[in-house]
């Protein structure tokens, strides 16, 4: 029988899923760690190096990234600016993870900058990290965005080709709202890949409920990896189960159906699920972590 074809499913848990929740020690943050790592997780999102004022649940960037130094595991640090990436790079990683909103005025209520100030930075970013670490950029509101609502595709083009410009490694369109439908991620994925870089990974939302048809219309187009958190943890604390990161386990449990080989175990990717939810005192409400796999035999 011939190999499953592989795809690569990073976890960003420790960071997109805990960001807007109640900080929790590192202690605990180390046992979701090993979930994850046990669950099969080869790339994970660790941490963000931000103002530990604007982002308390994040303020161990440092301790987290010492406690998980040796495993087998591509760490993610995000980052907005060179001090962050100082830090980040003082901490030990290699891979930085910048983040751009397309929309202009998303940019300026989120981050406090343009879109043009936030490409300018990445430059500024790559330069000092690279090519020792790589520097991946990521593009949020990429489908859609709260205050200008439709985006421009040809708008996350031309960002894209300034930042592989800039020297970034790979680009991650991010659908930060959970607007997009399947066949806006599919034809998005095949112009990024095909007129700037094949790296082009996903960020879903499965605010609307169709972040897995999303994915999976992103691997249709050539994307080369997609994130997710384990109980699709994340987004809008105010909404649990409904505007959360498309979880883990449900993206993992479609894709091994489909006959793509994740490295992940489902049941495993459920246990961290539980433990990641219950660490933030929710219960897990993705769709796979309610009903189980399909068929467990
Ligand atoms: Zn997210």
């Amino acid at each position: 029988m011939a190999e499953a074809a592989a795809v690569l499913l990073r976890d960003v848990t420790l960071r997109d899923g805990l960001q807007d929740e109640d900080p929790i020690p590192t202690e605990q943050k180390l046992v979701i760690f090993e979930a994850l790592v046990a669950a099969g997780v080869r790339e994970l999102e660790l941490t963000s190096f931000v103002r530990p004022d604007r982002v308390p649940a994040l303020a161990d960037a440092e301790a987290m990234c010492a406690a998980t130094v040796g495993h087998d595991i591509v760490r993610w640090g995000l980052v907005l600016n060179q001090q962050g990436a100082s830090r980040a790079l003082d901490a030990g990683l290699t891979h930085l993870q910048f983040v751009i909103s397309v929309s202009d005025t998303h940019s300026r209520e989120n981050a406090g900058r343009t879109t043009a100030d936030a490409v300018e930075a990445l430059a500024e970013v790559c330069q000092l990290a690279c090519p020792e670490a790589q520097v991946e950029v990521t593009f949020a509101t990429t489908f859609g965005c709260p205050y200008e609502h439709r985006v421009d595709p040809d708008r996350v083009v031309d960002l894209a080709t300034l930042a592989v410009t800039a020297g970034v490694s790979g680009v991650n369109l991010a659908d930060t709202i959970g607007t997009a439908i399947p066949s806006e991620v599919k034809s998005l994925v095949i112009r990024v890949a095909s007129e700037v870089t094949p790296q082009v990974g996903i960020h879903l939302h499965d605010t609307r409920g169709l972040g897995v048809a999303n994915a999976l219309a992103a691997l249709e187009g050539g994307a080369r990896r997609l994130d997710a958190a384990v109980g699709g943890l994340g987004g809008c604390p105010f909404a649990p189960g409904a505007s959360g990161n498309v979880a883990l386990e449900d993206l993992a449990h479609a894709c091994e159906e489909a006959g793509l080989d994740t490295g992940l175990s489902v049941p495993a990717v459920i246990t961290a699920a539980e433990t990641a939810c219950g660490s933030v005192g929710r219960t897990v409400a993705s769709h796979v972590g309610v009903a189980g796999p399909r068929f467990t035999l």
